[in-house]
């Protein structure tokens, strides 16, 4: 049975355990949240979501409110705004503001939010964050200066990793997101964090200076690793690619591994193989495709000839999509003639 409440004078009906982002979103209401994902846990941390409720004495966090019946929402009134406006001012007033050089300028949660504010000036003085420790890890660039605490690289790598890295160490002034005992980042690499990051705090090594959202077009492709078939985007300046991203709603709701996400240099690394190369005296010498597969092919029919189809067997990968091995699988048996056809990722 629907839940039946008015936000912003609408009437809506809503999911019994929803929360009022949750409803607010089902109905394309706009609330603006720093540390909220729809895919984890509801947090209540960043205190931007505020709305006021008829009846509450003071506003409350629309992430962790569940809505009740007949209940009045207004998500933009003048109190909530100037509360969310004195957030971003505190958070504001205590962050490096490298807009300038920043890998996430243009894309970052916490410069929207100043524009929309339109917040210059900083009334809050006083003592700054600092940290240098930087670690050595190949994939992740940790910036912690520009931490915002909205937990959700915490709490990604927690709940859908599932490894629990890192945590908020410290309270108050001094908490900061560490693994522990701060030690160097050891963990699996997958950059999901980076992925939730909403400001600059969280970065790829390999993508330094690449290009920003304004540089980069975005180019849709199937990663190629494995046969998961994670959809990725490429962030593409030129002919390089210059990050990896994926978008949640894709089959793997956003989410890659390490390969997906930082192995892609391969794509423009000089070592490549660019031309087919057939063996000749013991040495690998170029030639056309055309050279190849008609070599392939006489190979093929001289074994086929001497020994019969059985000798010849097909081994896939599961880098092919689906359609690729289906019809390799099809090559083996309707035309080679064997049904000697494996695949890498069988058992
Ligand atoms: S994290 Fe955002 S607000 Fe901070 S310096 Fe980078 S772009 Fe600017
Ligand atoms: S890279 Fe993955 S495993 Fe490592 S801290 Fe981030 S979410 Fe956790
Ligand atoms: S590193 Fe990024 S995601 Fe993690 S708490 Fe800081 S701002 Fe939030």
């Amino acid at each position: 049975m629907s839940i039946k409440l008015t936000i912003d004078g609408k009437e809506l009906e809503a999911r019994p355990g929803a929360t009022i982002l949750q409803t607010a979103r089902d109905y394309g209401i706009y609330i603006p949240t720093l540390c909220d994902n729809p895919a984890l846990e509801p947090y209540g941390g960043c205190r931007l979501c505020l709305v006021e409720v008829e009846g509450m004495p003071k506003p409350t966090t629309s992430c962790t409110t569940p809505v009740t019946e007949g209940m009045k929402v207004k998500t933009v009134t003048p109190t909530v705004e100037r509360l969310r406006k004195t957030v971003i001012e505190l958070l504001l007033s205590d962050h490096p503001n490298d807009c300038m050089i920043c890998e996430r300028a243009g894309d970052c949660k916490l410069q929207e939010f100043a524009y929309f504010y339109g917040l210059r000036e900083n009334r809050f003085y006083g003592k700054r964050r600092q940290y240098t420790k930087q670690d050595e890890n190949p994939f992740l660039e940790r910036n912690m200066d520009k931490c915002i605490l909205c937990g959700l690289c915490v709490r990604v790598c927690n709940e859908v990793q599932g490894v629990g890295a890192i945590d908020i160490a410290y309270r108050g002034f001094d908490a900061k997101v560490c693994p522990s005992f701060e030690k160097d980042l050891d963990c699996e690499f997958c950059g999901q964090c980076v992925s939730v990051c909403p400001t600059g705090a969280l970065s790829g090594r390999i993508w330094a200076k690449k290009g920003r959202t304004i540089n980069v077009k975005e180019v849709e492709t199937t990663c190629s690793y494995c046969g998961c078939g994670c959809q990725l985007n490429l962030h593409v300046r030129g002919n390089e690619i210059a990050r990896v991203s994926s978008k949640p709603d894709n089959h793997n709701e956003g989410w890659l591994c390490v390969k997906g996400r930082f192995g892609y240099e391969f794509i423009n690394s000089p070592d490549r193989l660019k031309t087919p190369l057939i063996k000749k005296d013991g040495k690998f010498t170029e030639a056309t495709w055309d050279e190849a597969i008609s070599y392939i092919a006489a190979r093929f029919k001289k074994i086929v000839e001497d020994h019969s189809t059985d000798a010849l067997a097909g081994l896939s990968s599961a880098r092919c999509t689906n359609e690729e091995n289906f019809l390799f699988q099809k090559f083996m048996r309707a035309v080679i003639g064997t049904n000697n056809v494996d695949h890498c990722a069988r058992l």
